[in-house]
This record gives C-alpha cells, structure tokens and sequence, in this order.
C-alpha cells in the first residue's frame, strides 16, 4: 500500500493506538464515509469535453461537512479522500465545528478560458447539489488550488438559483467576494494562520529551545516552496512583520535564491509578468527547484502539494523546522526520518487550518445576515473615547500607541483577524500541552492527532 490517503492514516494509526478506545470506533472515526465519483460532460471548441470530479465526505460527526475545491491535474479518489480526512482532523483539532470533505475536478485549469471555467464550474454544482453533496447546512465547499473568489462565487449563484427559497443559500459555499457576502480577511486567512501558528510556536522559548533553533522569527532564515495564496501570504506577513528572511522561493519552473532576503512581494509581481521565478533581478536561479528543499535555512515552508518531502530527500533536509503550510507535503516515511533527526514539524492539519476557520466566520456571518461588528462599532467607540478623555482631565493624556489600540475599530478585518489569532495561538497551546504532559507522544503531529481524535472519540462515546 501506498498514496498520500495511505500516508494519512499510518500517521492517524499511531496516535489511535495511544487512545484505548472500545474495538470497532477507530475504524469508524478514521474511514471516510461517502465519495461522489461524477463524470460529466460540457460542451466546448466543438466537442464535448468529459471533465471528471469527486466529492468525499470523511466525517459528518459535525455538519456541515467542509472543505475546498481542487482543479488539478492530480486530483483523483485517493487524494480527495486524503485531503477529506485531514479536513476532518484539521477542524477538530481547532474547535471549528465541522466534519470533514474535500473534492475536486481533474483539469488544469490554465488550459480552459473564463467563460469554460464558469460553465464547468456551474455544472459541477448542479451535480453537486443533485447528490446532496452541496448545501449550508450539511456539506459547505471552499477554495483550494486551483480555485478562488470567482469560482466560489458561480458555485453560489447556481446554488441560488436552485433554492430560491433557502434564506441561508449565500452559506453554501465560503471563500466568496465580499461583495457576495464573503468575509474580510479570507483571501489571506491561510497565509495568515501560517503566520500565527509560527508566533504561536516561537513564543514558547522551550519549544525554540528545544527544536535547536537559536533565534526567533526575527531573522529566520526561510526556504519556501510554492508562493501561490497560501506561500505568498505566509512569506509577506512573516518578512514584512516578523522579521523572517526568505532565503529561497521554489517554484514550478525552479527555483530562486538570494541569501540577503527576496522581496516576496516583487518576485510575485514578476511571476504575474514573466510566468516564473527564473530571471528575477538579483537573485541566483536553480532549474532543479526540489534541490532547493534541501537548502540549509531554520524554517522550510513547503506550500505546494502533498509529497514533496519524501523518504529520498529527507535524510537531507537541512533546516531545523518545518512548518506545514500544504496539506501533507511530509509523506509519511520522511515523517519518521525527520523524527528520527530530531527535525521538528508543525503539522499541516493544525498550521494550515487559517483558512478553514476564517470560512466558519464567513458562514456564521452568512447565517446572521449581518456584518461583523456592525452592532457594537460605535458603543466602543464611545467607551474608548471616554477612557481617552479621562486620563486626560486627569492630566495624565494616554500615550498615543496605547490610545491608537483603544481606538482600533470593530471592522470586520479586526474581527477576523482577531479570531483567527486567538484560535492559533490557543490551539497551539493545547497540542503542546498534550505533548507536554504525554510520556507516550514524543512529536508536535502525533499530539495534534490525539487532541483531534480525542474530541471526536468523546462525541461519539458520548452523544452518537
Ligand atoms: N481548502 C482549504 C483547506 O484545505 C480551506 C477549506 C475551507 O475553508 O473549507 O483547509
């Protein structure tokens, strides 16, 4: 056996072996429960063009069942399957109360125009939606590569139209324009999350300590691979706030490397013109970009795919952390190597889980029919001005960082990102706890799976 949902559940199996639960549950909890296989066909450049898809829902034990949409060349059963399950794992572990799917069509996008996109995508839908496998309240899609804004938008507008009288339609779907009735701040929460899970994870001096790093985030030197949402996003907030060097961009046609630091920024810029990384100006370029993996740094951020860190690679892998911000980019044998070197990883299914739980404020603010923040935004508003005012009757008039956080709108953005931090951070907290106060549990991934497996156990135990 082998594959990327293979690689899933051998990591899954041994945090399920540490758990003790009653004969028949683990198979319950780690199988997935239902997959859509859809074959269609649209017709396009005189011909009708077969596209085929997959819906798979991994767990119901909370609904809506959530998760992206994939247009890859790469996609097929097994990884949708795969990507469903750490959905799944991914939502538990930070308190987003859903279960688990993912599905996709096998395309390249790049190879279609706008117009085939938005006819293929609505079609999708509508098969979707036939098979019960879209709708607010029991199975809720998403971006993922591939996809974006625009087609979650179509997606929306066809469930719509099929359900005029489902006053929570505009919930079908997350990852929307904001003008559809998406929510600030989701475009980037993924990156954003990366972001956070890191400070989460550099704010604990032991754990620092402890993965033989000998600094902080300021002055990381990072190696990244993949600047598509997620990558770009990471690597601009963590260079641009936190004082990260990104030393290397690995890319689809190579790599690029500037040990003084790129400017993630400008290389995404000339990406947009050029269609690559190669000829960025002052940066030395490598055809064979998965070499670059293996260029020493602190922090390697794989952002692409599943499997890039493999069994041949990883008794190579050069840097001291490596944070997850892919869905599985670790098969499941470098996993064990990287352990065996003392490498620690931040798992994907906590550091990436950003975008999902900014989609869980996008489909609560849907279900409210309300913006964020509309209610309370001048009531604290009067109250900071009154403290304002105060100190400075008193004489005493508030420095003014302190009066600029004081006054900091209840915009939906603060809202957003004020909630993605907190679940970050306090999330983070719990693994390592668990990690922590566990003889049995030696690594950052095998305590996130007990803390996730765990809650859904319990459920089960419980209320099932
Ligand atoms: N596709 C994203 C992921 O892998 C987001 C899923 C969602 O927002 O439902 O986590």
């Amino acid at each position: 056996m082998s594959g990327f949902l293979h690689d899933v559940n051998v990591m899954v199996d041994r945090a399920l072996g540490l758990l003790d639960l009653p004969p028949g549950l683990a198979e319950e909890i780690r199988g997935c429960h239902a997959v859509y296989h859809v074959r269609f066909a649209v017709e396009m450049r005189d011909e009708w063009k077969v596209i085929e898809g997959w819906r798979a829902v991994h767990s119901e034990w909370r609904l809506p069942a959530k998760g992206g949409l994939r247009y890859a060349p790469s996609v097929d059963e097994d990884e949708v399957e795969a990507l469903a399950a750490l959905m799944t794992y991914k939502c538990a572990v930070v308190d987003v109360p859903f279960g688990g799917s993912k599905g996709g069509l096998r395309i390249d996008p790049r190879e279609f125009t706008e117009g085939e996109l938005e006819q293929i995508t609505r079609r999708f839908a509508l098969e979707l939606d036939q098979k019960g496998f879209l709708s607010p309240a029991t199975n809720v899609p998403a971006p993922d590569m591939g996809t974006g804004e625009r087609e979650m938008a179509w997606i929306a507008n066809t469930y719509r139209r099929l359900h005029p009288e489902d006053v929570n339609a505009e919930a079908c779907v997350t990852g929307k324009p904001v003008a559809m009735g998406g929510v600030h701040g989701r475009t980037e929460a993924t990156g954003r999350g990366v972001q956070y899970g890191l400070q989460a994870f550099f704010s604990h001096t032991d754990d620092v300590v402890a993965a033989g790093l000998d600094r902080g985030l300021d002055g990381a030197r990072v190696v990244v691979q993949g600047l598509g949402n997620v990558g770009f996003h990471a690597t601009k907030f963590l260079s641009e706030e936190d004082g990260a060097i990104v030393v290397a961009v690995i890319e689809r046609d190579g790599a690029v490397i500037d040990e003084s630091g790129l400017d993630v920024a400008a290389l995404r810029a000339h990406m947009d013109e050029t269609g690559g990384v190669a000829g960025f100006p002052g940066a030395t370029f490598v055809e064979d970009g998965a070499a670059v993996l293996e260029h020493p740094c602190d922090i390697l951020l794989p952002a692409a795919m599943e499997g890039q860190i493999t069994e041949d690679n990883a008794p190579r892998i050069q840097a001291r952390l490596v944070a997850e911000a892919a869905n599985g980019p670790v098969t499941a044998a470098a996993d064990e190597i990287l352990r065996a070197r003392g490498i620690t990883v931040i798992p994907d299914f906590y550091l990436n889980a950003g975008g999902v739980t900014v989609s869980y404020f996008e489909w609560v603010k849907n279900l409210a029919h309300m913006q964020f923040g509309r209610l309370e935004q001048r009531l604290t508003e009067l109250r900071a001005e009154s403290v304002l005012d105060l100190f400075a009757r008193a004489g005493d008039p508030v420095p003014p960082e302190i009066a600029e956080t004081l006054l900091q709108s209840e915009s939906e953005l603060n809202l957003v990102r004020s909630g993605l931090y907190d679940t970050m951070r306090t999330s983070y907290a719990t693994i390592r706890e668990v990690l922590r106060s566990r003889d049995d549990v030696d690594d950052l991934r095998t305590a996130a799976f007990v803390l996730a497996l765990g809650k859904i156990a319990r459920y089960y135990q419980e209320y099932a």
